[in-house]
């Protein structure tokens, strides 16, 4: 659903910021959180990805919202609760499965949120000096880098994380930008690569930050705030340095952050154009800008990241650009693609959870494997270091749809596949 939220839904959550802030968080959450409680029909546990693997009843939205009333009653607190909020991949399942989420005209608007509040009570978690070590150790190394600390051979750093476009002749500024998630910056290059000369083939006019860092979106989904603003903060002016009015993104996670999170640190001030480029290339394949021409022989289907799909309402284009490379088959999932699988590689889960995140993700693929394809397509760099792993004992290749469209033009990509 990719309505207006109503007026009182996009009021920015009680600030952290080091100041506890308990009763104005369960002041700022309790109608939410009585909506679920009173209702309690628990629709949403069937589509919650945790609790398919796990069944732990602690680890529901209904629980998520539960505890706030219990919160409100003076009968917990937020040490009690905090390590439950870790079993959430911020997928948005739940939300749109819940009863509650009523759009009725101008008579009734209501969405819930439990995205939104389990982010809200890891910041007050974190606020209250409540730490899941994990989070605070990544979060930590990110401060430092300016970049998460993913895992490869490039070492991670603001003086690397240009590295990935080695050769290719980008200009830096400009209109438009292109904004590469700290994974595929150093760890699957081979996606930016892919995008990159996509864009030229098609003489698309981009160039990169100066100085780029994480988008600060991961910082806030564990609950570090301030330091999720002050990333946000520091991207910003370096557009406005640059004249930026356009920034490109591969990255769901990073369109998350830049069309939610920024838009609610910064109000008005923020006016800058966010484009995802998996849209842009199915508009270049249909305005005949790119014609993909080398059959790639694959049976594939595709695995809508949650935060295209479930968050976003984007679905169409990705098949739209499938579609389009000859040779290949494609089997879609066999159920509303509204209610298409998680990977588990959201929300933080896998630092802290890693066992879980393979689980999800395993569950994915044995889900594509019953459509009998050799190759999932994926549209999002962190759901794939899970999806290959648990895709490596099915032998199911997992492969980057960017990747596969320059495959089918014919472009020698170059960079890591992170393996
Ligand atoms: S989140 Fe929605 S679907 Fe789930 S128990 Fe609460 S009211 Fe019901
Ligand atoms: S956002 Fe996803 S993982 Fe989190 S509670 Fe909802 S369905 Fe479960």
């Amino acid at each position: 659903m990719t309505e207006t939220p109503a007026e009182h839904e996009t009021e920015a959550p009680p600030a952290s910021g080091g100041q506890g802030g308990t009763e104005e968080f369960v002041q700022h959450w309790r109608n939410a959180a009585y909506n679920c409680f009173s209702s309690g029909h628990k629709f949403c546990r069937e589509v919650c990805p945790v609790m398919q693997v796990t069944r732990n009843e602690s680890w529901t939205p209904t629980a998520f919202h539960a505890n706030v009333v219990a919160m409100e009653k003076g009968e917990l607190e937020i040490a009690d609760i905090a390590e439950d909020y870790v079993n959430c991949t911020g997928c948005g399942a739940c939300e749109l499965r819940c009863p509650n989420t009523l759009f009725t005209g101008d008579f009734y608007r209501f969405r819930t949120r439990t995205v939104d509040l389990v982010k809200a009570v890891r910041a007050l978690a974190v606020d209250n000096g409540v730490h899941q070590q994990g989070w605070q150790r990544w979060n930590l190394l990110t401060d430092e880098r300016t970049h998460e600390p993913v895992l490869g051979d490039v070492p991670v750093s603001q003086e690397h994380v240009r590295d990935w476009s080695d050769g290719l002749n980008l200009p830096v500024g400009g209109e438009t930008v292109l904004f590469v998630d700290c994974e595929a910056a150093f760890y699957r290059t081979s996606v930016p690569r892919a995008v990159a000369q996509l864009l030229q083939r098609a003489d698309y006019e981009f160039g990169l930050m100066n100085e780029q860092w994480c988008c600060g979106g991961p910082a806030a989904e564990m609950g570090y705030t301030e330091q999720a603003k002050r990333f946000a903060r520091h991207n910003l002016d370096d557009w406005r340095a640059a004249g930026v009015r356009r920034v490109l993104v591969l990255d769901p996670h990073d369109y998350i952050t830049f069309t939610e999170d920024y838009p609610a640190y910064f109000g008005d001030e923020y006016d800058i154009e966010i484009v995802l480029v998996v849209e842009l290339l199915a508009e270049m394949i249909r305005d005949g800008r790119l014609t993909p021409s080398v059959p790639v022989d694959r049976t594939v289907t595709y695995h809508d990241p949650c935060r295209l799909n479930k968050r976003k309402g984007i679905w169409k284009e990705p098949r739209e650009v499938l579609s389009a490379i000859p040779g290949l088959v494609f089997h879609d999932v066999d159920r509303v693609t509204q209610w298409s699988y998680c990977s588990g590689g959201g929300g933080g889960l896998p630092v802290e959870k890693p066992e879980l995140t393979a689980r999800i993700s395993e569950s994915r693929v044995e889900k594509a494997a019953g459509l009998g394809v050799d190759t999932l397509v994926s549209a999002c760099p962190w759901s794939e270091r899970p999806l290959s792993e648990a895709g490596d004992a099915r032998q199911i290749d997992v492969v980057d749809i960017h990747e596969l469209l320059a495959e089918s033009l014919g472009i020698e990509v170059g960079g890591s596949r992170g393996r």
